[in-house]
């Protein structure tokens, strides 16, 4: 069999809302990819029923884990809903995520409107 697509997603606390809505809204879309998401929103997500490979919480190194897999080509995309109106403790991780995706060439949506064009983008590209 082969092996699923990998994907992450990321949500800082004031935009779980808006991934909990975009999750279910994409749900089918998401159940084609293995789905790995930082620790907080990963439980969210589970609760939806789709299966996460949780890693930590944000603040506590997740999204460095997230950033060692885009850089060891592990990632076909990434859907990172940050919220530019927070302060986080964790910020050089967060800008060290996104320059890793660039050094690298992963895919990465900082927000809804962009994560679905790249679930859209992949679900055209897994179809030619
Ligand atoms: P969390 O981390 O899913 O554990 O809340 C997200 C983040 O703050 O980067």
């Amino acid at each position: 069999m082969e092996e699923k697509t990998t994907i992450a997603l990321i949500a800082h606390d004031g935009k779980k809302p808006e991934m909990i809505e975009f999750v279910k809204q994409y749900h089918d879309e998401l159940k084609a990819y293995k789905i790995v998401a930082t620790g907080t929103t990963g439980k969210r997500i589970t609760e939806t029923g789709l299966d996460v490979d949780c890693k930590l919480s944000g603040p506590k190194g997740g999204d460095a884990q997230i950033a060692a897999m885009a850089a060891e080509g592990q990632l076909r995309g990434i859907l990172f809903f940050r919220d530019p109106l927070g302060m986080h403790p964790h910020e050089p991780d967060i800008q060290m995520l996104m320059r890793i995706c660039d050094v690298h060439d992963v895919a990465l949506a900082t927000n809804p409107a962009t994560a679905k064009l790249i679930l859209l983008g992949l679900q055209k590209e897994s179809l030619s």
